[in-house]
């Protein structure tokens, strides 16, 4: 696989501009702070091929579904966080000719995503028609130190004329979704204010009625010295601009600081939130763009200390795990109780901006384990302020008495994915909602969550299994019947063993949490309870390839064409892109990981012996076709001490967009299965578990690798570790010894101190 961009351990950079890769640059450059982000649009016009996106967390509209054939129990919208203020926007024009990188020549053309720092830099000199050339730089970030903060500084340098030039900053709410599905505009002006240079604007979504204010100030400099100027205010539905017209001097540096506060009604105020926004941008002027950046450089230094990873010996590598962490971080800070991580983070449309099962099987140990524990928990807490939501939602369906089925897609707790194989029969996502509740209670042992919240989430879902399986006769079994598994490539399937065996585990564990865990608190289980639960548990249909110890997919997986993936032509994948969906269906080609999803959760239930059998079986038929298969698959592949796949499915996690395996990263990142990356490296080559409240680590070192380094969180202190060519160095940074488990040996590390393990 080629790099769409050049390879460098902190950066992202182009050297040349080229038109048809700038909507997958606009989604690999893309900046955000957790509340809010940015593709890489430019600034200025651009009418060349681009998809322009600018994200608020949390701001959705209920889109009305469409579909062919309605469907009873279809949610009647998709909630879609919506494309919002276009806050970057400043037009230049020069001699009445527009600046548009599309119609002017371009002589030289630099971008870099400075991953270190947080800031998006862009350098171009470009001729007009005339003959006048331009040079123009753009810095720009979204503060992590305040995320209600955006700023830019755009400067132009005219190379060979003196002259008049326009600058044309401004504010716009006229935008809409490129996936809207009846092409509606959703934003409704409330209020908008112009002065000569500043402005604010304050729009409503249409339905929700979410606030989004947005105010803009800025200062202009001639060569660093302040430079007053008087800007004519322009005004139009949803718009505002403050244009002025000023003559420049060749060969010098005129720069426009366009500050930017971006607010909205999900966090709650006694001001009016266009005062609020007014009184922030002035704020932001007055402490100027050099103290912003100042601050958020420093902010996300903190968060590298705890989350960097280092590999010696592999750029590609390095490059790719930084940009991970650097999207997931820009996606999710854990600041605000209301947000979630989508898929796409704020980086494109697709899924809506919703919440999935990926933030509970892939994000959630992410954060568990490189940020303050009330991060993790914070998105175990959203869940559950859901649990009603989610009760209602099985009700829909038909369960009762409290049984809750959480979405496979939603915002507000409300379901609001409407494909029905998905929709009803991807039911395993539940499985997934339980299961982070017990990674972080094994993790960190905090108690008091689960018997405050916890518990409820899990004794509703346990109920939904209780009542979703039926009995039998033939089988004289359990059996779970028209489900979608993990692999989307295949619905209405019977007993897809991965959906049986999470449901199985899920009745067991609310019954060890009740009985064994929280034995001090009044018991949740309502009559009858224990005794059908115990009967599911001990009759679970759980389907295997007789005479092996391969778990089996589902039912009539054996029907199947059995041909490995190795057979298809390099044209006909991604398969999604190439075969019909009929086809696919039929086909014994696996989207992701399914029966490897339940190993790698469940590892300490098999033997090796049975993992390793189940991998060789399965990673054949695999496509990867969906971004959170290969990590699962790394993971596997590491515990196995297959090195060599584990590395190249490492590469193909984690340079996933990077690299845009799946030929679609102009729609946006994969910011998800971003954690997955991370994953593949703690979890996969260092083998990190954590067992009895201590950690353990079994690490292997990737053949090309000099050595790889990373801090994780652990009962409230860092502990930092290398892995490298002669052994293990280990690093207690917290105030209390560490036991750990370093290829099963007892190692015990006093509190601020290292220690050097040869192995
Ligand atoms: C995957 C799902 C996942 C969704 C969002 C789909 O392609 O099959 O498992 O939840 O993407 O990432």
């Amino acid at each position: 696989m080629k790099a769409l961009f050049d390879l460098n351990e902190w950066k992202i950079i182009e050297h040349n501009f080229d038109s048809n890769k700038q909507e997958a640059a606009e989604s690999i450059f893309s900046i955000g702070n957790g509340a809010f982000g940015q593709r890489a649009n430019f600034e200025e016009k651009y009418s060349g091929k681009s998809l322009k996106g600018s994200y608020v967390g949390g701001i959705y509209y209920p889109d009305k579904t469409k579909v062919g054939w309605w469907k009873n129990g279809y949610p009647e919208y998709f909630a879609k966080v919506l494309n919002s203020c276009n806050w970057i926007g400043i037009n230049i024009e020069v001699n009445e000719q527009q600046l548009d990188l599309a119609n002017c020549q371009i002589d030289s053309f630099y971008r870099e995503l400075d991953m270190y720092r947080g800031i998006l830099t862009r350098k171009f000199i470009c001729s007009f028609n005339d003959g006048k050339k331009i040079e123009v730089e753009s810095i720009r970030f979204c503060s992590m130190h305040d995320d209600e903060i955006g700023a830019i500084s755009y400067s132009i340098t005219p190379v060979n004329f003196s002259g008049q030039v326009k600058f044309i900053p401004y504010l716009d709410f006229n935008v809409r979704n490129k996936d809207s599905n009846h092409n509606e505009m959703f934003w409704e002006e409330r209020v908008k204010k112009a002065d000569d240079n500043k402005g604010v604007i304050c729009a409503s979504t249409k339905i929700t009625n979410f606030q989004v204010a947005v105010a803009m100030h800025y200062s202009f400099q001639k060569n660093h010295d302040e430079v007053n100027i008087k800007a004519d205010k322009i005004e139009k539905e949803l718009y505002i601009s403050n244009c002025f017209e000023i003559n420049l001097e060749k060969g010098s540096k005129y720069t426009l600081f366009k500050y930017v506060s971006i607010l909205s009604n999900l966090s709650d105020s006694e001001l009016s939130l266009t005062d609020l926004a007014i009184l922030k941008v002035n704020e932001a002027k007055k402490y100027g763009f050099k103290k912003l950046l100042c601050n958020h450089e420093q902010a996300w230094q903190k968060i590298w200390k705890n989350a960097d990873v280092i590999i010696e010996g592999d750029l590609k590598a390095q490059q790719a795990i930084r940009f991970n962490i650097f999207q997931l971080y820009q996606t999710y800070t854990g600041k605000n109780p209301k947000l979630n991580i989508g898929p796409k983070g704020f980086t494109g449309e697709k899924y809506g901006g919703a919440t999935y099962w990926d933030t509970e099987a892939y994000c959630l140990p992410f954060y568990l384990k490189t940020a303050p524990r009330k991060v993790a928990r914070q998105l175990l807490l959203y869940r559950y302020q859901q649990l009603d939501k989610a009760i209602e939602n099985a009700e829909k369906l038909g369960f009762s008495d409290g049984a809750a089925l959480y979405p496979m897609v939603t915002i507000n707790g409300e379901e609001c994915h409407n494909e029905w194989e998905i929709t009803f029969e991807e039911i395993h996502r539940n499985g997934a909602i339980a299961y982070a509740i017990y990674n972080y209670v094994k993790y960190t042992n905090d108690i008091s969550y689960l018997e405050k919240y916890g518990r409820e989430v899990l004794f509703a879902i346990a109920r939904f299994w209780s009542q979703r399986v039926n009995w039998s006769e033939q089988k004289n079994k359990f059996v779970i019947l028209g489900v979608t598994g993990p692999n989307e490539y295949e619905n209405n399937v019977n007993n897809n063993w991965y959906t049986n065996y999470i449901a199985k585990w899920c009745l067991s564990y609310a019954l060890e949490v009740d009985t064994k865990i929280l034995i001090n608190c009044k018991s949740l289980l309502r009559k009858g309870e224990k005794k059908k639960w115990k009967k599911i548990i001990s009759n679970m249909y759980l389907p295997k390839i007789e005479g092996t110890n391969i778990f089996l997919q589902n039912d009539n997986f054996l029907d199947k064409e059995l041909i490995p993936a190795a057979s298809l032509q390099e044209i006909e994948l991604p398969l999604n892109q190439h075969w019909s969906w009929d086809r696919i269906l039929r086909s014994v080609y696996i989207k992701q990981a399914d029966v490897l999803q339940g190993l790698y959760f469940f590892e300490s239930d098999f033997d090796l012996k049975t993992i390793i059998e189940n991998v060789n079986y399965y990673e054949p038929f695999t496509v990867h076709e969906s971004s959170l298969s290969a990590c699962v698959h790394s993971i596997l592949f590491s515990l196995i001490k297959d090195e060599k796949k584990a590395y190249e499915m490492y590469l193909r996690t984690a340079r996933l967009d990077l690299d845009d395996y799946n030929n679609e990263v102009s729609e946006g990142l994969h910011i998800t299965s971003m954690a997955g990356s991370w994953l593949s490296i703690v979890e996969g080559f260092a083998g990190i578990r954590v067992k009895h409240n201590e950690l353990s680590l079994n690490p292997i070192l990737p053949k090309n690798w000099k050595s790889y380094s990373f801090n994780i969180v652990h009962k409230n202190q860092r502990v930092y570790f290398k892995v490298h060519k002669k052994g293990v160095s280990i690093a207690n940074n917290g105030n209390d010894e560490l036991v750990i488990y370093l290829n099963k040996r007892r190692q015990l590390i006093p509190s601020n101190n290292q220690k050097e393990i040869l192995c």
